[in-house]
């Protein structure tokens, strides 16, 4: 079935009324449903016959266009990064070995890409001149909900990226489950200033509205000023990172419009990585606005969040989607943390028809990321509380740190040194220790970096707020955390430090 039946309508009657609803809008260019329809379907006439697709996913109208069209034509397309350096993106395009490459026109592609052929997408030149024009045959309403939509690389923070094989199954289920919980409507108007090139720009903010039949207004780049005009002229919803939120936190004590426009907005959403507990307190005192957290990743599409009529609470990620089993393991990766205690600590496995089919020639990988009974193994380690709100404690990996006989979660511990007014970023990772096993450690960005805090102050300050086995035993001072295009910590460039 189709996976945009707005699209599918206006295709169908290019003088309907779904033809002229607004569907894109970057900067000072836009699209309505029948200008996407005409722009996408000659495009997806034209890769029809490819066997995968790589698109130079700009956070332009061009990189939009050009995933419908892959998905209208059943071709599977690989978005790039553009700022990823050559030695990734050589990588995935031997990985993932596309036959043609899409790119805006005059774009320098890096010598990685010269191999390929390349295709322009072209937005204005494929604009109709006659509304009525015949269209190319499009198969999106015929084909089957398993074929493979997007190869999505994983953010890398872990490791090297994987592709992860997403089926239009997957991406009908993420959407319109999160139709259900957040009551996303076509009357709603999506702003945000994502990246195009992971699930959360891509296929929450560009395919999710466009599934919804409602419209995105996309920042190009983020800024604070872009929110405020939007969300005072029409837009109903924020997606951002949590670095994006903290940037919004910063901003609102001097800028009363920020403040009024959040105050409007109907869902503020914020994904890709936990959203400190102090800005989501500093953005809820200035504007009354609870951020929404939600919780997903390139494999699950999206798992948990808060429904719109629910209670956003800071730290958590709110409870499973309609459709999305989830559970908690213990360490032998079977048995079931049954505990609502907040307090018991368990991987998070998760089940259902948001899941992704396979990492791309990774069949290792892949069998090992499975149980035997279809559960999903995300890496991420969590607890419930009693109400049943899904608390992170951080990535299996590099957020749980073992010491002296606990369990403890960099989360927990970050948060309680952002409190401080002379942080501005902080980190928390394990190092060995011969006595503790890992001893923990900080990594603090000050905000004054000619009066930074120091040691002791910190340890006072967090003394009152966790337990001693919680606190830092080394403090590290730096200008800037080591982050991905995501805004994530990369936690493994620290500890190699
Ligand atoms: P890689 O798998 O290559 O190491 P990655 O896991 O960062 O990279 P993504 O799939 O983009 O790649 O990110 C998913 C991860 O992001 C999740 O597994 C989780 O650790 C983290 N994450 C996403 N949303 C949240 C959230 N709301 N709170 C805490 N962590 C989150
Ligand atoms: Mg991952």
């Amino acid at each position: 079935s189709s996976l945009f039946p707005a699209l599918t309508e206006a295709l169908a009657d290019p003088d309907g009324t779904a033809a002229h609803r607004s569907a894109l809008r970057f900067g000072d260019r836009s699209l309505t449903y029948g200008e996407l329809a005409a722009t996408a379907a000659p495009l997806a006439a034209r890769v029809g016959e490819a066997g995968r697709i790589a698109v130079w996913a700009t956070p332009t109208l061009e990189t939009a266009v050009a995933v419908v069209a892959a998905l209208l034509a059943g071709v599977p397309a690989v978005p790039l990064n553009p700022k990823s350096g050559g030695s990734e993106l050589g990588h995935i395009v031997a990985d993932s070995a596309p036959t043609l490459v899409l790119a805006p026109p005059g774009d320098q592609l890096p010598p990685a890409l010269t191999a390929l052929e390349r295709v322009d997408i072209d937005v204005r030149a494929s604009r109709p001149t006659a509304p009525s024009a015949p269209y190319p045959p499009v198969l999106d309403r015929d084909l089957a909900p398993e074929t493979p939509a997007l190869v999505v690389y994983t953010s890398g923070t872990t490791g090297p990226p994987k592709g992860a094989v997403i089926p239009r199954r997957a991406i009908a289920a993420t959407l319109d489950a999160l139709a259900d919980a957040w009551q996303w409507t076509g009357d709603d108007v999506l702003v945000h200033g994502l990246p195009l090139f992971h699930v959360h720009g891509l296929i929450l903010g560009i395919l999710g509205p466009l599934r919804r039949g409602g419209s995105v207004r996309h920042l190009g780049r983020f800024e604070t000023a872009g929110v405020t005009r939007e969300l005072s002229t029409g837009a109903t919803m924020l997606f951002g990172v949590p670095t994006m939120y903290h940037r919004i936190a910063e901003t609102l004590p001097g800028d009363p419009a920020l403040a009024k426009a959040l105050a409007k907005a109907r869902l503020l959403v914020s994904g890709s990585a936990a959203l400190p507990v102090h800005d989501h307190q500093r953005i809820a005192e200035a504007t009354g606005r609870r951020v929404i957290e939600r919780y997903g990743m390139t494999e699950t599409l999206m798992n948990t969040s808060v429904r719109a009529d629910g209670e956003p609470r800071a730290g958590t990620v709110g409870v499973p989607l309609p459709g999305v089993g989830l559970r908690l393991t213990e360490e032998d990766g079977t048995t079931a943390v049954e505990a609502y205690d907040g307090e018991t600590v368990g991987e998070i496995q998760v089940r259902g028809p948001n899941l992704f089919t396979e990492y791309l020639n990774r069949p290792d990988a892949t069998a090992a990321a499975f149980t035997e009974d279809g559960w999903f193994r995300t890496g991420d380690m969590a607890v419930r509380d009693p109400d049943g709100y899904v608390r992170i404690v951080g990535r299996k990996a590099t957020d749980l740190i073992k010491s002296g006989g606990y369990k403890i979660g960099a989360g927990e511990i970050e948060n309680a040194l952002l409190e401080h007014p002379g942080v501005r970023e902080a980190a928390v990772t394990g190092e060995p220790d011969a006595d503790l096993g890992e001893r923990i450690v900080a990594w603090i960005v000050p905000a004054d970096p000619e009066a930074p805090p120091s040691t002791d102050e910190l340890a006072d300050h967090v003394a009152g707020r966790l337990a001693p086995h919680k606190r830092p035993r080394v403090v590290h001072y730096l200008d800037t955390l080591p982050r991905n295009d995501m805004g994530k910590i990369m936690k493994r460039a620290l500890n190699h430090d």
